[in-house]
């Protein structure tokens, strides 16, 4: 990988951390809104076809929070490993150069476009 390469997907991995840190923020906000609202209507979510909505709404912004907060540990992790890992942008299944046009796009992948194919769980 040469520099300039390295550099750019810093970048990449930089702009989607800041995009994370957004959509977390964002979210955490809706979160506490929702929790706001649960509490000032005081509804029990057995009964009150309201009080489902909120729970449901609750439980998807919730597990959102919890997908984005991995993603920013990903990209993190990322990040840290640019510079420092001689191993970064190696498939972690089959040890071939994943292609820095998938990194550009997906800063925090470990498999290369033809592992991930095989297994659809990972991006
Ligand atoms: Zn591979």
């Amino acid at each position: 990988m040469t520099l300039r390469e390295r550099r750019a997907l810093r970048a990449a991995a930089q702009a989607e951390l800041d995009h994370l840190e957004t959509q977390i923020r964002s979210l955490t906000r809706s979160f506490d809104d929702i929790v706001a609202a649960n509490e000032q209507a005081n509804t029990d979510d057995e009964h009150d076809p309201e009080g489902t909505t909120i729970a449901w709404e609750r439980s998807q912004v919730s597990a959102l929070l919890r997908q984005a907060r991995l993603d920013r540990e990903a990209v993190l992790a990322t990040l840290a490993r640019i510079d420092t890992d001689e191993s970064f942008g190696v498939c972690a299944t089959c040890g071939q150069a994943i292609g820095h046009e998938r990194l550009l796009a997906l800063p925090a992948t470990t498999r290369c476009v033809r592992c991930a194919a095989r297994g659809s769980w990972e991006t």
